[in-house]
């Protein structure tokens, strides 16, 4: 059986040609599943052969909600669903004022390795498709009902290493008849896989593309970060100038702030020398403290002092808000600790 919502409208309308059908059906098969209707049965405008031909060879890959958790602090709510083969992954949607946002997985862990991060303690189990990751968005509106306006892909994953079924994703959401998300609506987070990063500029998307730096030299990247060692900050840097010069959007940088690995004064100078005269915005976050790792944030005043040494130095940043770390928002902590439980069951 094939998830129909990895399916783009021009794939259903070949697949409707090649099983006799007309080619209009496409876009009403679509039309409902954007519209959330999940079952073939209730697709009143299509023929009875057309449902039943749908039914065998298309399933709508809606994931399975596992578990659903309300931050008290603040509007941000996490979601773990469960796919078809029993892969479990989780994403949070946050209210701002400006509307709706939602980070979703666009893989079952990770195989990066940071060391902060709980996604990819257990590895990488498999990539997501397309539709895997548009089901969670369709999944979060229908239990919400709120419309998404913004999307990061800061789940589980590197959405790099899968990029094919990452670029489809982004292509579909954005359509019409999909979920009609703008680009500019959209953010895609890496670790910075570089050869990655000049193909996605090729494709002059107006994505906003956030690199995880985390370190203002490669010898303090290789401290926490295995990608360190395949990469040089000099070649990500090189990257993120032709990403610029290609779709003229602003990058933003991700800074996690580590106890006494990367929160000196001298780092953040370093980093400012780094990103001199590039168009780019820094977000610092305070490490989120993942139970299987002894990283801890640093204290209120050095981020406050790191980040103003930042400002002096002509780099714009902000300190990120800690949104919903009563519901273990941080990175893959949710599904840390649901495998877990369940390890523990078992
Ligand atoms: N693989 C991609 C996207 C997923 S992680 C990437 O590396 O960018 C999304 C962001 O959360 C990344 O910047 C990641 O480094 C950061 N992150 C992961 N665990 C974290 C933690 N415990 N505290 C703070 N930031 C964390």
């Amino acid at each position: 059986m094939v998830n129909i919502l990895d399916f783009n409208l021009e794939d259903l309308n070949i697949w409707m040609k090649q099983n006799g059908e007309k080619e209009f059906r496409a876009k009403q098969v679509i039309n409902w599943i954007y519209n959330k209707i999940w079952d073939f049965n209730k697709m009143s405008n299509l023929p009875k052969s057309t449902r039943e031909k749908l039914k065998s060879f298309f399933y709508i890959g809606i994931p399975e909600v596992v578990e659903i958790y309300e931050s008290s602090g603040d509007d941000t709510k996490k979601f773990l669903y469960k796919y078809r083969d029993g892969s479990v992954i989780e994403c949070v949607e946050m209210d701002y004022n400006y509307g709706n946002s939602i980070c979703v997985s666009t893989q079952v862990g990770c195989r990066m390795g940071c060391k902060f991060c709980a996604s990819t303690i257990g590895g990488v189990i498999r990539n997501l498709t397309a539709g895997e990751i548009i089901a969670q968005i369709l999944c979060t509106e229908s239990i919400t009902h709120k419309k998404i306006s913004n999307v990061v892909l800061m789940g589980s994953g590197e959405p790099l290493d899968n990029y094919e079924n990452t670029i489809k994703f982004l292509d579909i959401i954005n359509k019409d008849y999909g979920l009609n998300i703008g680009h500019r609506h959209i953010t895609l987070s890496t670790c910075g896989i570089v050869p990655k990063i000049y193909e996605l500029a090729d494709l002059n998307l107006q994505i906003t593309l956030a690199i995880s730096l985390h370190a203002s030299s490669d010898e303090e990247r290789r401290k926490t970060m295995p990608i360190a060692n395949k990469y040089s900050i000099e070649e990500i840097i090189d990257s993120c100038k032709y990403y610029i010069n290609k779709t003229n959007r602003r990058i933003t940088f991700e800074y996690a702030l580590v106890k006494n690995i990367n929160d000196s004064i001298e780092s953040a100078k370093k980093l400012a020398k780094l990103l001199q005269s590039l168009l780019c915005h820094v977000n610092l976050i305070p490490v989120n403290q993942v139970t299987e790792s002894d990283l801890k944030k640093p204290a209120k005043e050095n981020i406050k002092k790191f980040s103003n040494i930042l400002t002096e130095l002509g780099i714009n940043n902000t300190i990120r808000r800690e949104m919903g770390s009563d519901i273990n928002a941080a990175c893959g902590q949710l599904r840390r600790n649901y495998m877990n439980n369940i390890e523990e069951r078992c």
